[in-house]
């Protein structure tokens, strides 16, 4: 397989592909019933690329009963362990063989770096199939101490019918994060991917297919939040959502699922991560290279973005001065499909005035820009926003308090330890946070007390398969990612014999 290295390479890639637009439901692409459908807009050019189906309750309604045939008839649960891990191993090979093309069209669909989709996303999906593919046969139940007349037997079953709801921020990983637990765990799937950008996850389920995974087990439609989202949540025979997006819509669920058959919600929400910078840290220079990539990086559209940079304030003159220059030299707005472009747009135009109200605000409010302002022709027609930074920001400021979804940040000093922890947990979220410091004891003493799911130590979103993923507060209920994640997606049986 030839990967591109020019953009002339890639826009020619990008020229050839065949889309798929349709609904996949029961192994093959379907039209929406109502026959409606939605534009997939590129980012950086405002060009429409694909006209998709936009899926709605009756479609939805088609999904979940082609889940429930193959739950029933058991095509895929009672298949031996070894076998469906063979499947999903085939799976990723596929995905693999077909990255190009994956990382080209989200590249084109959501607007991120081709760069990025090389050394970020492709690897990281392939990992997740993997990993939860070798734990299928790990899984083990449990034999407990009876009388001798008795034999207690735990076991884990999956659920049925399991409903996935993703956002675009990471279209094709955040969606596996939930794809791979939870048809490593037996169950069947409907996916309704964020509608900002949709493509690789029709082309994951066709792949799916093709690797030998049975019709109607992994389904996807396409459509809106509050049509296809909220039929999909509200449907009496899926057992389970598994949600990551906004705490605003993680909350309707809640909702939903109270409506409807009290279906368990997992939810993978915002967040408004602190990153703090301690006198001692032992190499300033790198430290705030890394702070940079841990707000920048996907232009912002990550919910742990480091966006609160907490700088003690016997460094923070230094630490502006070195944070402006060197996020100058990393990041290079473009096309993303430029090899070379390592800050794409943002996932649409909507998003984009979502954020520059927030900066506007942040000004008003007394906030300084340090960082930011124009993109500059020819960008200003996509969704671009440049890397901004506020300092003298407050902790009642929106810029602190709100979660801005884009590459903006606000900085704040602090004088003590104590004072630093109480801004960082200071907060409705509780996904991530950062210490550096050089001092062991100081480090542990902050983890401890940070109110925060994921804690990075002299380090910014490091980690790997076995790092439970999701947060504390409004930052979600659940964990995605390490092995305990397919337990989530089962029921515990008690089967007690008597044997008397
Ligand atoms: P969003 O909540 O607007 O949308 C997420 C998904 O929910 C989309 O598929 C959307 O169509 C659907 N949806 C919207 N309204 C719905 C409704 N009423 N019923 C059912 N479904 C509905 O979020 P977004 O803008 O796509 O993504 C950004 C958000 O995702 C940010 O808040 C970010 O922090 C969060 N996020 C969290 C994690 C995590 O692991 N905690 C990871 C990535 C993104």
């Amino acid at each position: 397989m030839h990967t591109p290295t020019t953009l002339a390479e890639w826009k020619a890639l990008a020229a050839s592909l065949t889309l798929d637009t349709g609904l996949f439901i029961n192994g093959q692409f379907v039209a929406a019933k109502a026959g409606e459908s939605f534009d997939c807009v590129s980012p950086s050019t405002g060009e429409v690329i694909a006209v998709m189906a936009k899926g709605q309750g009756a479609d939805i309604d088609a999904a979940v009963a082609s889940c429930l045939r193959a739950w029933n008839d058991g095509r895929w649960h009672k298949q031996a362990p070894r076998t469906r891990m063979a499947v999903m191993l085939k799976w990723a090979d596929l995905v693999e063989a077909h990255s190009n093309e994956l990382a080209v069209m989200e590249s084109m669909d959501m607007g991120k770096p081709i760069s990025d989709m090389f050394n970020i996303d492709v690897p990281e999906v392939l990992k997740t199939i993997r990993y939860f593919a070798e734990c299928i046969d790990k899984l083990e139940g449990a034999v407990t101490s009876t009388e001798a007349s008795a034999l207690h037997l735990i076991t884990h079953e999956p659920l049925g019918v399991v409903g996935a709801i993703t956002p675009w921020n990471y279209p094709m990983l955040m969606a596996v994060w939930k794809l791979a637990p939870i048809l490593a765990a037996g169950n069947c799937v409907v996916l309704k991917p964020a509608e900002q950008a949709p493509l690789t996850c029709l082309r994951l389920a066709k792949l799916f297919v093709e690797a030998g995974g049975p019709p109607g087990v992994f389904n996807v439609v396409n459509g809106f939040g509050a049509e296809a989202g909220k039929a999909l949540a509200l449907h009496p025979d899926v057992q389970k959502i598994s949600f990551t997006g906004s705490t605003v819509v993680g909350k309707l669920l809640m909702g939903y699922a109270g409506q409807s058959n009290m279906k368990r919600v997992a939810l993978e929400t915002g967040g408004k991560s602190p990153q703090i910078f301690m006198p001692d840290l032992y190499d300033l220079d790198a430290a705030i290279d890394r702070a940079i990539g841990g707000i920048f990086d996907n232009a912002g559209q990550v919910c742990n973005a480091g966006s609160r940079l907490l700088v003690h304030r016997s460094l923070h003159d230094r630490f502006v001065e070195r944070f402006v220059a060197r996020t100058d030299a990393l990041y290079r707005m473009g096309d993303p499909l430029d090899p070379v472009t390592t800050m794409g747009p943002l996932v649409s135009q909507v998003q984009k005035q979502n954020v520059l109200k927030k900066v506007h605000l942040a000004r008003e409010q007394g906030a300084r820009m340090v960082l930011g302002g124009q993109t500059g022709t020819p960008l200003e027609a996509g969704a671009y926003v440049p890397p901004t930074l506020f300092v003298n920001a407050t902790q009642t400021m929106a810029i602190v308090q709100e979660e801005t979804f884009g590459p903006v940040s606000s900085l704040q000093a602090f004088d003590s330890e104590a004072e630093a922890l109480a801004l960082a947990n200071d907060s409705i979220y509780g996904l991530a946070a950062s210490v550096w410091t050089a001092d062991l004891k100081t480090a542990h003493r902050m983890v401890g007390a940070l109110q925060a799911g994921v804690v990075w130590v002299n380090c910014f979103g490091d980690g790997d398969m076995t790092q439970p993923f999701g947060g504390y507060k409004q930052s979600g209920n659940s964990r995605d990612k390490y092995k305990d994640s397919l337990l989530s997606y089962m029921q515990t049986k008690s089967a007690w014999f008597n044997l008397a």
